[in-house]
Order: structure tokens, then sequence, then C-alpha cells
């Protein structure tokens, strides 16, 4: 239970409430697998391609696939125009992004194979690393690769002594802390647990248990988007 503090969010939303979401796939006709995250003011797009044989072959894994992963943000993603060069944040984050990833998907059944993927973060608003983690694990589904569950992410912050879920931009650079996870939600594993700024034990709890309730909220939607491929391709096979 998070509780009352007299602070109002930039957007008016209460502390335990995300912004205003929608997940889709199927989006991209030439990629195995792909799809959309709308998260507030994020908009982000994932594509998928593989299991597909590596090159070079002197850089191959031979127990299991390898799997690559570029997190990208569009020069127009921010309100300042961003260099379209990758920055460090973004070669960070693309690590961070696979580290999650991996613990998913079975990559032991691809031995020597690669699996790619790509995410394009075209509007930037807050929480792009969970965002971008939630939209890459339906991608994957939506590309068939096997995987021991779905990977949801999101993420609480502190402000004005107040937790808050789903950190949106204005919170992310105005408050005390920032604690993005990313979840199995099926498993119960985590696969993504970072923190920036400081919370005591029992905040850093609570945030924990929020953050979860957000990532179950997400997880719903996910499913959701995956049901609809699939009665979508029953009706008019594959029309991508
Ligand atoms: P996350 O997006 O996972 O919260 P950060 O905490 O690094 O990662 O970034 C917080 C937010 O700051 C981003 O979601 C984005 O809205 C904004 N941001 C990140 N990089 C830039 C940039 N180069 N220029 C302007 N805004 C940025």
């Amino acid at each position: 239970m998070v509780e009352k503090v007299n602070y109002i969010r930039y957007d008016g939303r209460k502390p335990d409430e995300m912004r205003p979401y929608q997940i889709k796939t199927g989006i991209f006709r030439n990629a195995d697998g792909s799809a959309e995250i709308k998260l507030g003011g994020n908009w982000i797009v994932v594509a998928v391609y593989g299991p597909r044989e590596h090159f070079p072959k002197a850089q191959l894994s031979q127990d299991k696939a390898i799997l690559n992963c570029r997190y990208h943000m569009a020069p127009y993603s921010t309100s300042e125009r961003k260099s379209p060069k990758p920055s460090r944040r973004e070669i960070e984050l693309s690590k961070v992004i696979k580290n999650a990833l991996e613990r998913a998907i079975l990559l032991d059944q691809f031995p020597e194979m690669t699996i790619d993927v790509y995410i394009e973060v075209l509007q930037a608003e807050g929480s792009t690393r969970v965002a971008s983690i939630t939209a890459a694990s339906v991608a994957l589904a939506d590309a068939g690769i096997p995987m021991r569950d779905m990977v949801v992410g999101c993420s609480v912050g502190k402000i004005n002594g107040q937790l808050v879920l789903d950190v949106g931009e204005e919170e992310d650079k105005t408050g005390e802390a920032d604690l993005p996870i990313a979840i199995m939600p099926n498993l119960k594993k985590i696969v993504l647990l970072q923190m920036d700024g400081k919370l005591t034990h029992k905040e850093f709890k609570e945030a924990f248990e929020l953050a979860l309730k957000g990532a179950m909220q997400l997880h719903e939607a996910q499913i959701k988007a995956l049901m609809e491929r699939v009665k979508e391709m029953e009706q008019f096979g594959d029309s991508r």
C-alpha cells in the first residue's frame, strides 16, 4: 500500500497509477517478429530477426545462439535533437536489455545461430529501458522464439518523499530515486534490477512491490497483444 503524501504528479496521476499504455505485435512485414509499445509519451518499436546463421563463422558460439541487442533513440525522440550516433548510454542500455532478455530465451536450442533484437525509441518520456524490454519480449514471442517466460519491466521512483509508479521523464529528472525492474512474471524471477538515488530498506521493499504491480498490468497487455495477433492470423493469415 503506497502511503499518501501531499504530492501531486506533474501529469495528475495517482502515485500508484501507470501512464496509459498499449502494446501491439506483428507491426513490421519484413522482420521475423515485431512489436510496438506506447507508454505515456514513450513510443518504441522493436524488430526481431532470427534465429539465423551466425556470421562471421569464426565468432559463432557452438553451444548456444548469440543474442544481439541494439537500443537506439531516434534523433527526433527527445525535445533537443539527439545525435544519431550511439551514445555511451545507448551502448550501456543495449547491454542491460540483452542481459535481461538472455535469461528468458532458450538460446541453447540454437547453437551456431544469431538472434537480433533492434529497439528504436521513436519518442522518449522516461522509463524507456523497461518499456523496451516489455516490447522486445513480445517481438521475440511473435518471432516464435522459445522462451522460459515473457519478460516485463516497470519502474518506480521517489519524488518529494512519495513513491510513484511508472516514472515519467520529469520525475526522472527531479526525483530522489529511480528503480527500474524487469521480471519473468510466471517464473517469478528478477532479470533486471537497477537503482539510481537512495531509498530506505522499507521504501525499497514498498517500491519493489509497486513495480511488480505495474509489471503485472503490463504483462496482461503483452498477453492481449499476442492473443490478438493469433486471432488475426487465424482470420487473415500472416497479412503483414
Ligand atoms: P530510462 O529511459 O530507462 O528511464 P534514463 O534514466 O537514462 O533511462 O533516461 C530517462 C529519460 O531521459 C529518457 O526516458 C528520456 O526521456 C530522457 N533522455 C535520455 N537520453 C536523452 C537525451 N540524449 N536527450 C534528451 N533526453 C534524454
